[in-house]
Order: structure tokens, then sequence, then C-alpha cells
């Protein structure tokens, strides 16, 4: 009996976290409405988000001539840390419980070799620790541009050549901290949660645009992942049966081949050209290339106008099968959106671009970091010393 009300307790003070992060500041009472809650089940609850520091008073509203005390989330009470991989750099994100980036760290290394690259992980995980010292951290999540097993820890990516690396083994190993604070998951999908968390519309599709093109996409508010955790591997659509493309996965004329971030760039340029030197960040060959074609130049106009006309036959089957609220164009399709996202109409869809840039899926990372909190906010503990005073005024003020 008393296990189930502090079940229910923790699942209430969960709900009141959630309202915040999604409306706050807030009254008690527009909490209370927020939540369907009552105002008497409410005023305890906020006394210990307070005592835990998630939460704190934000001035004064007046309703119905009645003032009321506000509250909002604490920016910088609780991080997640979001480690990322891609071919020739790892990377790190600090994210608070309203969605502010903290800090976004980024190193070169030989992500080829999983042993090394774990170890330059680690070592981001150790200075992000260092970051948040003031503030409770709720965990690591590890972004991953390929297959990641969620339950034992392990990815496969073929762009970075790892095969069954246990990567979250590795790290508890390197850096001693528990297990049980971290996890990996798929990079799209991640980042899929990065875009629904700054609009959590129930149906949404994010397309990554990157070499590997993959959707990340949610239904019903719930990241779909499939019986065998493939499920938005887009990329390998056969929408070109007669193509003279071979695909990285054996196949000829998978969509990859049409509107991947290689085929893009090999349209654009001859081998030689400096959009395709891997030393520069893909934001800086983004624009490069925003300034050719603002200059009319005739070889990246039409490259463009290809790979938009690609990206349109594979949204429309997307549309199709899943008839999402919206459509959200990540990496370089939102780089070059005047091109490739404006000119994409797929009836009653919008078609957007992401405003997450590069980093979608680190954000993502973050933020994933921070759903054990989300789910529980008892995993904070009660701050030493919480003013007994604080307490009287509150319930003097109520
Ligand atoms: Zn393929």
């Amino acid at each position: 009996m008393q296990a189930q009300t502090e079940g229910r307790r923790e699942a209430n003070l969960a709900l009141l976290l959630r309202t915040l992060r999604a409306r706050g500041p807030l009254s008690r009472a527009q909490l209370a409405a927020g939540s369907d809650l009552s105002k008497a089940t409410v005023a305890p609850l906020l006394a210990d988000l307070e005592q835990r520091g998630l939460t704190q008073r934000a001035g004064t509203t007046t309703t119905q001539g009645r003032p009321g005390q506000l509250i909002q989330l604490r920016p910088g009470a609780v991080c997640g840390i979001g480690l990322d991989v891609h071919p020739g750099h790892v990377g790190a994100t600090i994210t608070d419980l309203t969605g502010e980036v903290h800090l976004r760290r980024q190193t070169s290394c030989d992500t080829n070799a999983p042993e090394h690259a774990l170890d330059q992980l680690a070592d981001l995980a150790r200075k992000a620790l260092k970051d948040v010292a003031k503030a409770d951290w709720t965990g690591i999540t590890v972004a991953v541009p390929g297959r990641a097993d969620r339950e034992t820890g392990i990815a496969t990516a073929t762009r970075l050549r790892w095969r069954e690396v246990a990567v979250v083994d590795g790290l508890a190993a390197r850096t001693g901290l528990p297990i049980t604070r971290m996890d990996i998951d798929n990079e799209t999908n991640l980042a899929a949660y990065a875009e629904h968390d700054t609009d959590p519309v129930d149906d949404l599709v994010y397309l990554n645009g990157d070499h590997s093109v993959a959707a990340g996409v949610i239904a019903n508010g719930v990241l779909v992942r499939g019986a065998d955790n493939r499920a938005g591997e887009v990329g390998h659509m056969v929408l070109d049966q007669l193509g003279s493309t071979f695909c990285g996965c054996g196949r000829r004329g998978c969509w990859e081949t049409q509107v991947g971030l290689d085929a893009f760039l090999h349209a654009c340029a001859p081998r030689h050209d400096q959009v395709h030197n891997p030393r520069l960040a893909q934001g800086e060959r983004m624009s490069i290339l925003r300034t050719r074609a603002e200059r009319g130049d005739a070889r990246t106009l039409d490259a463009l106008h290809r790979t938009a006309a690609a990206l349109a036959s594979g949204l429309s089957v997307l549309t199709s099968l899943l008839n999402p609220q919206k459509i959200v164009l990540g990496g370089y399709f939102a780089a070059l959106q005047d091109w490739l996202v404006a000119p994409q109409k797929q009836e009653k869809t919008p078609v957007t671009a992401s405003t997450l840039g590069f980093t979608a899926g680190a954000r993502g990372a973050a933020l994933a970091a921070l759903r054990r909190v989300l789910d529980d906010p008892t995993v904070v503990p009660l701050k030493e010393g919480t003013p007994k005073q604080d307490r009287q005024r509150e319930g003097a003020s109520a």
C-alpha cells in the first residue's frame, strides 16, 4: 500500500515537472488545472520539487483579481550529458531541464579506432562532469550514427567501421561512472527526440540529411523502433530500380544514392574540390555551396534541383505511410533549405527545416540523459539545509 502511494507520488512529481517544462512559468492554480491534480495535492508536491532544487519562484501573476506565485524550472539545476561520434570527431553537449544548452565541445579523433574513440569520449565525459560540478547530473547518453543496442550498450556503425563495440561498458571502465546512468541510442532517433522536444506534436518524421540517410519517426508521441531496432532506415528504400549507382548496402537505386550527402557532394563538384575535404566542418562546406548557389553556379544549382526532386519522391512515400503532422529536414538539407526544403510540397503535411543544425543528435542525447529525472524527480536528492522558514512562508502565502 505504502509502495503504491509512493509510486503515485513520484508519477505526480514527474507530471508537474513535465507540465512546467512544457508550459512554465505557472501558478499553482494553473499547474493544478494543467495536470488534472487538485490544488491541495499540488502544494506539497511543489514544495518537494523546490526542496530538490528543481524549481524556483518566478514573480507573481494576477488571475481573477487574486495574486498567485509563479513557479518555473530552475535553470542549470540538473544537467544531462550527451556524447556523439562522427567520422573524424567526437563531441559533448550539456543541457539542463529547461532544454538550454550549457556547453558544446568537439575534439578531432580517429574514430575508426574504437578503443581510441572511447578514450576520447571518456575524456569528454570527465571534462563535462567538471563543467556541471555545481549541478546534479542525471546521466550520459551516447549518440551513435548506426545501430545502438540499448539493452547491451553495444553499437555497430558501418561509417565508423565499428562492429559490436561495447560503448557503455567501455566508458564505465574508463571513467568509473555507474553503468546505470549511461546509455546509447541511434543518432537520428535522438535528433527526432530533440525536434519533438522543441515542438511536441504527436506524429513527426525527422530526416537527418547526412552521408547515411535515416528517419526518426515519432507516432502517437512515441519513437518507433521496430521489431529489430531498424525502423527508420529509409535511405535504403529502393526508389530507382534501374539506378546505376550501388549503395553501401550492396543494392542499387537506394534513396541514399540519390539524396545522401556523398551523392550530393559528387553532383556538386569534382573530386579535388574543397567541398570534399573531410577536414572542413560540414557547416563550412555547406556555406561554400550556398555562396555558389546564390551566385548562380550552374552545376551547384543543378545538383540542388535534382536532390530536391529526389527528396520529394521519398518524402511522398513517408507521408503516405505515416501521415505525420510535420516533417523536419535536418543536416545538409536544413543548411541548404532555400533549395532543398522550401520547394517541398507534401499535401497537408508541412515540411520544415530543423533549427538544431548538425548537432541535433548530440542535443537529443543530452535531453535523453535527463529522462531519468523527468520520469522520477526523486532521483535528485533533497538539498541539505532546505530552509524551514521557506516552507513556512510557502504555507503562509498559499
Ligand atoms: Zn542501400
